[in-house]
């Protein structure tokens, strides 16, 4: 049933009298549709319950002990308490007469749906209404009744309620029944009650003839293609889903409406049914042309029987939607009428997703129809995801206001962010997650804005240099960039390994990690590398290659993961169509990875940490030069790595870094600033605020200015000016920029 198609009625509470036969009481037992008690053939009990008989206003009733109170008040006397088992078998007498009966009808059976929550403890049973009663009753060879009519009109034979509409019937059954002495009480109750999503009419239980697809007979086939689908979450392949084929039902696929599929089955008088398997067979048999499949058109077509040659009929059903969801990977190309090739080329699919809730629905319906018509599975590789719940782990609800407006946030944090916070997230294994805004905006702010920043940077130098667009190296690349270069092979490696075995979440761990590296490193360490105040044309050449390099593969592999900003900024550094239009790069293959420098980079990269930590426990700012920090451990394959050991110096600000070898791990630095050292803090703390003042005035990356300044360190004016791109430093009151005319 739909969610919201449960509404509150006010319905009869009825409490009726079943005298039995072979004593003088009677059970008291309970219903809310009166309109079945035509239909009764049998009550149902609980056999680990207690019962009791008791006296009340000079009866004998039988009930289940805790509903007494509640049913009856204060004013009876228990006569008897007993186990429900012992009802088991007893005969009583029918209320009405309309039906035939048979030897197993108007008895006691035990039902294990009987609950003591409400009612009696004892409820009446009629087959045919509801699927309790009707699995009953078929248990115990119980007759059955169709009182009510498909259009809910009740049977002429029902002389009580005759000609009323099913729910009308009620008061006329009361009625009959107080006439008759055999009603305890009628009240009213408000529950809740199934209705028709679209047109709000209350429904009604009844059996109903129906097409079924006999599943226990190809359940061991559907276990045995299950082995060849690639489960993801594997647990689900053994778990849920054949779990699922194990309990599943004869699948029951006719459905009595009018909208849907009409079941192409027409029956002729003399028992013969026709099967039609295309427009062609129908427009032969019915020598009339087809237009319109659906009805009423296709209602008024009579087929001639190829036996007696008298006209057939179509059956009333149309078929239940999920046999079309399951048709799909033939209906979608209009297979077999065409599209062979089309349809062998893609069958079975390599790969499908959708959420849990599937697992015994689109997912095992597919798996049938394939099954039973190429005995083949129909898809190679499934991806279940969870369900996403509101931010309380409660359902998404506007009421409780437990989830973030979608259309805002991806307003706010983008698309991208949302797929690396759904897509990271154990959602794509199959479980349900709680949302978080946080953890999605943190998306944006820790791998999205750190990608655009780091592209900014190295785009906004390089064309303010006119630098032309190159992946070749002239000269050979510094350690930094060959190790980022190698981090990305492994990143291509890793997240091919793992997109290709559908393990997604692990696929994301590593793009990000990989921007990680590349912003918070990479492109850090870079920083004194580009741009018109450095000197090192070589090292700049192979700085801004590297970074293009980086960005125009990186891009291609970011692409399935975080297509709108991968596009955006692939097309703006290549001036390519798309990104999307570009193959995955190729690595060769795991011996490419150049391991041993990734070792060296994090040892680099540890005692660079290290060595931030003491510098601010010390309090000493990392702008103040210091001449030495001595690094413990074992770090001895660092020994001879001139341009790993430059990163820290430059990383820490130190002028050596002393490596000794040592069981304990641990960074000591020399703290002592000689004025030198303070000439040198001084120079760069200048640079750093003249170029504060050259963003302020809102001078050109590339412009050359003049600068006063109220002093500076001799020794390092050449330095300054380079830097800060000054061709003139005066003696001035403050810092102060004055730009060439
Ligand atoms: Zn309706
Ligand atoms: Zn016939």
């Amino acid at each position: 049933a739909m969610d919201n198609s449960y509404k509150d009625v006010t319905d009869p509470s009825v409490f009726i009298k079943f005298k039995l036969k072979d004593q003088d009481a009677s059970i008291l037992a309970w219903t809310t549709t009166p309109w079945t008690l035509p239909s009764n053939f049998a009550l149902g009990f609980s056999s680990d319950s207690d019962y009791v008989q008791v006296e009340h206003h000079g009866e004998n009733l039988i009930m289940a002990k805790d509903r007494l109170k509640e049913v009856l008040g204060d004013e009876y006397k228990i006569l008897r308490e007993f186990k429900g088992r012992e009802l088991e078998g007893k005969e009583y007498e029918p209320l009405y007469h309309y039906y035939p009966s048979n030897n197993n009808d108007y008895h006691l059976y035990s039902a294990n749906f009987v609950s003591m929550e409400d009612g009696t403890g004892i409820v009446h049973i009629a087959p045919g209404f509801g699927e309790d009663d009707t699995q009953l009753g078929k248990e115990h060879g119980l007759s059955m009744a169709e009182s009510v009519d498909d259009t809910g009109m009740m049977d002429p034979i029902v002389e009580v309620a005759q000609g009323k509409y099913f729910k009308g019937a009620d008061k006329f059954i009361i009625t009959d029944l107080e006439n008759r002495g055999l009603m305890y009480k009628s009240t009213k109750i408000t529950h809740s009650y199934p209705h028709c999503h679209r047109c709000e009419t209350p429904l009604l239980y009844k059996a109903q003839t129906a097409w079924y697809i006999d599943i226990q007979k190809v359940k061991k086939q559907l276990k045995d293609t299950n082995s060849d689908i690639n489960w993801v979450p594997e647990f689900f392949k053994h778990g849920r889903f054949e779990l699922g084929i194990d309990s599943a039902p004869d699948w029951c696929i006719s459905r009595t409406r009018y909208w849907g599929a009409p079941i192409p089955v027409w029956e002729c008088v003399c028992g013969e049914k026709i099967v039609a398997g295309s427009i062609s067979d129908i427009e032969k048999l019915s020598g009339q042309k087809i237009t319109d499949l659906h009805r009423p058109d296709i209602d008024r077509v009579t087929l001639k029987c190829p036996k007696c040659g008298q006209q057939a009929k179509r059956v009333p059903e149309v078929l239940d939607s999920w046999v079309e969801a399951a048709s799909m990977p033939y209906a979608q190309v209009h297979y077999p009428f065409e599209n062979e090739q089309k349809f062998k080329n893609n069958f079975p699919a390599d790969f499908i997703t959708e959420y849990t809730g599937q697992l015994r629905a689109w997912f095992y319906v597919t798996h049938v129809i394939s099954n039973l018509l190429f005995d083949s599975i129909a898809f190679k590789n499934v991806i279940v995801t969870g369900v996403i719940q509101g931010n309380d782990g409660r359902k998404m609800s506007k009421n409780y206001g437990n989830f973030p407006d979608p259309k805002e946030a991806i307003e706010k944090y983008g698309a991208d962010s949302l797929r690396l916070y759904l897509m990271g997230s154990p959602i794509v294994l199959g479980q349900d997650i709680a949302i978080s805004e946080s953890d999605w905006a943190n998306e944006l702010k820790t791998t999205l804005m750190l990608l655009w920043n780091s592209y900014k940077y190295f785009v906004t130098y390089a064309s303010l240099e006119d630098w032309e667009l190159k992946v070749e190296f002239t000269t050979r690349p510094t350690a930094l960039d060959a190790w980022i270069l190698t981090r990305l092979d492994q990143t291509i490696l890793d997240m091919d390994e793992s997109l290709s075995s559908y393990q997604i979440p692990k696929s994301v761990a590593a793009l990000k990690s990989f921007v990680d590296d590349l912003s918070t490193w990479y492109i850090r360490r870079s920083r004194d590398r580009v741009g018109p105040g450095s000197l090192n044309i070589e090292d700049k050449e192979i700085a801004y290659t590297t970074m293009a390099t980086v960005f125009k593969v990186f891009l291609r592999t970011s692409a399935p993961i975080i297509p709108f900003i991968s596009e955006y900024l692939y097309r703006h550094l290549t001036g390519e169509e798309s990104v999307h239009l570009e193959d995955w790069p190729e690595v060769n293959d795991r011996s490419v990875i150049d391991t041993e420098l990734l070792s060296k980079m994090s040892q680099v990269r540890k005692i660079a940490e290290m060595g931030n930590a003491s510098r601010k426990a010390l309090g000493i700012a990392t702008k103040q030069p210091l001449s030495q920090i001595n690094v413990s451990g074992n770090f001895s394959s660092l020994k001879d790595e001139i341009e790993l050991l430059q990163l820290i110096k430059d990383e820490l600000n130190v002028d050596e870094v002393v490596l000794i070898d040592s069981k304990e791990q641990g960074i000591e630095f020399d703290t002592q600033i000689t004025d030198q050292l303070r000439a040198k803090g001084k120079a760069r703390e200048l640079v750093r605020e003249i170029q504060e003042a050259r963003k302020l005035a809102g001078c050109r990356l590339d412009e050359r200015i003049d600068v006063e300044l109220p002093d500076w360190p001799k020794e390092s004016e050449e330095e300054i000016k380079r830097k800060t791109l000054v061709d003139n430093l005066v003696k001035g009151d403050t810092v102060k920029i004055k730009r060439h005319p």
